[in-house]
């Protein structure tokens, strides 16, 4: 994991007092074999290290007191950069609007039309869908079927060739007076002449108003060079990457949204009919970089162990409002004091072998501070508002799952309960040393 490398370049840069020119360059090195086994194409890696270098020169990395985090931070916001650079709304203003989706076979054209027919509809559009796969009544049905399920007309567009079917189906969405017709194309297995023409010929006819690539966010570094075809050839004006929920390194969005230009505008979160959101860039660069809420963690981290805070935290403790933003403080600081095993040899009465101490997994502490950071302030302090789609909303930003989420809110409730019993004497003791 990306996230992991890291923490590693970070760790590396931690302890040292000054870094040198030298020392940044290995560590830019370092990130860059990170961000290739991400999946990020090797020109877009390149562009994006040359631009965290120029960013960690002037924030004079060297001089701060955490160069790692630093350098994270550096980098998250140069991803964010990338991935958000050409945001807009979908253009939907001509009646009917045409939406074309088209990419590979099993990317998820078809899901991805039932889904934007579903949050458009819920926006209060007239919304159709129909599908132009002249060759394949099956691919016609399933598309059919999502209709129903979405509550929404399909119209079946007649023809012998995809544009004819398109042209008619746009045709009649017009005299319905619908607001949105949603384009289902054929796919094929890789891009060829013949699927490109078909495609173009479609957008041509119609007249697209949107024009959207579907992409399967799995399909890694051959991403880049699919959506540079299809391009070329209908000039997309935005890309739905899905199947997010299945690949966490998130490169294919990177590597595309900086080659082409092209802003991502959704992303498909799951099987389910509503498994889909819109992009969000911040959130995609914190996946990529596999720790949640970075920035937020690491101003958190940087603002470090603080009296006062400690203080506060004892309060909250005494009268029983410990909550998840604390909770993720203070794993906070535990981590900046050198993780968990030093954590537990610095407590009182707490005798652990050496061995056991090596063995001592801070992973699990990450992943819990990660899940808490994804988190809205409100649902820290309202752990209890955390419904199913926030629950899953909370496990997608902080690449975890909603069962490992439950089983944190679990834990966190147990500890906050022994808290509550142990308020006073051997108790409270132990809880300010933890907090230093
Ligand atoms: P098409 O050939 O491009 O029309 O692809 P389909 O829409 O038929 O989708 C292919 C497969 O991918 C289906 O099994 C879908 O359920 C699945 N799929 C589509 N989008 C997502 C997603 O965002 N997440 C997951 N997990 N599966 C998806
Ligand atoms: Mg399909």
């Amino acid at each position: 994991r990306l996230s992991e490398k890291l923490g590693d370049i970070a760790h590396k840069l931690r302890g040292a007092a000054r870094v040198s020119e030298a020392d940044l360059d290995a560590t830019l090195r370092e990130m860059r074999l990170a961000l290739l086994e991400a999946d990020v194409a090797l020109p877009v890696t390149r562009h994006l290290m040359s631009e965290v270098r120029e960013r960690a020169l002037g924030a004079e990395v060297a001089k701060s007191l955490q160069p790692g985090q630093v350098i994270i931070k550096i980098l998250n916001d140069v991803l964010a950069d990338v991935l958000g650079g050409q945001r807009r709304d979908l253009d939907l203003a001509k009646i009917p609007s045409v939406i074309l989706l088209c990419g590979l076979q099993g990317a998820g054209k078809t899901t991805t039309a039932g889904k934007l027919a579903r949050l458009l509809a819920s926006q209060g559009k007239k919304v159709a869908l129909t599908s132009v796969d002249a060759t394949r009544p099956a691919a016609r049905e399933q598309l059919q079927v999502l209709a129903g399920q979405v509550d929404v007309p399909y119209i079946s567009g007649e023809g012998s060739t995809a544009a004819k079917m398109a042209k008619s189906a746009v045709k009649q969405a017009g005299s319905e007076g619908l607001h949105v017709l949603i384009l289902d194309t054929a796919g094929r297995q890789v891009v060829d002449d013949e699927l490109m023409a078909e495609i173009k010929d479609v957008a041509d006819t119609v007249a697209a108003s949107e024009r959207l690539l579907v992409l399967d966010s799995m399909t890694g570094q051959t991403a880049l060079q699919i959506a540079e075809q299809f391009h070329a050839a209908v000039n997309m004006s935005g890309c739905v990457l899905t199947k997010t929920d299945a690949d966490v390194r998130g490169g294919a969005a990177l590597s595309v949204a900086h080659s082409t230009g092209v802003a991502i505008r959704y992303v498909g979160t799951g099987e389910k009919i509503d498994a889909f959101e819109a992009f969000d860039p911040q959130r995609m660069a914190g996946r990529i970089l596999g720790q949640g809420d970075v920035v937020g963690l690491v101003e958190k981290i940087q603002s470090s162990v603080d009296e006062e805070q400690a203080k506060k935290a004892a309060a909250k403790i005494k009268k029983g409002q410990f909550d998840l933003e604390d909770f993720a403080e203070q794993l906070g600081q535990m981590q900046n004091m050198g993780g968990m095993a030093s954590m537990l040899k610095m407590m009182p009465g707490m005798k652990l072998p050496q061995e056991a101490l090596d063995q001592m997994d801070d992973k699990p502490m990450k992943r819990m501070q990660a899940m808490v950071y994804s988190m809205t302030p409100k649902e820290r302090k309202y752990p209890k508002l955390l419904n199913g789609s926030r629950k899953r909303r909370v496990a997608m930003g902080s690449g975890t799952s909603v069962p490992e989420l439950n089983r944190m809110l679990k834990q966190f409730g147990q500890m906050q309960r022994m808290m509550k019993k142990m308020k006073g004497g051997k108790g409270k003791r132990m809880m300010a040393q933890m907090m230093g």
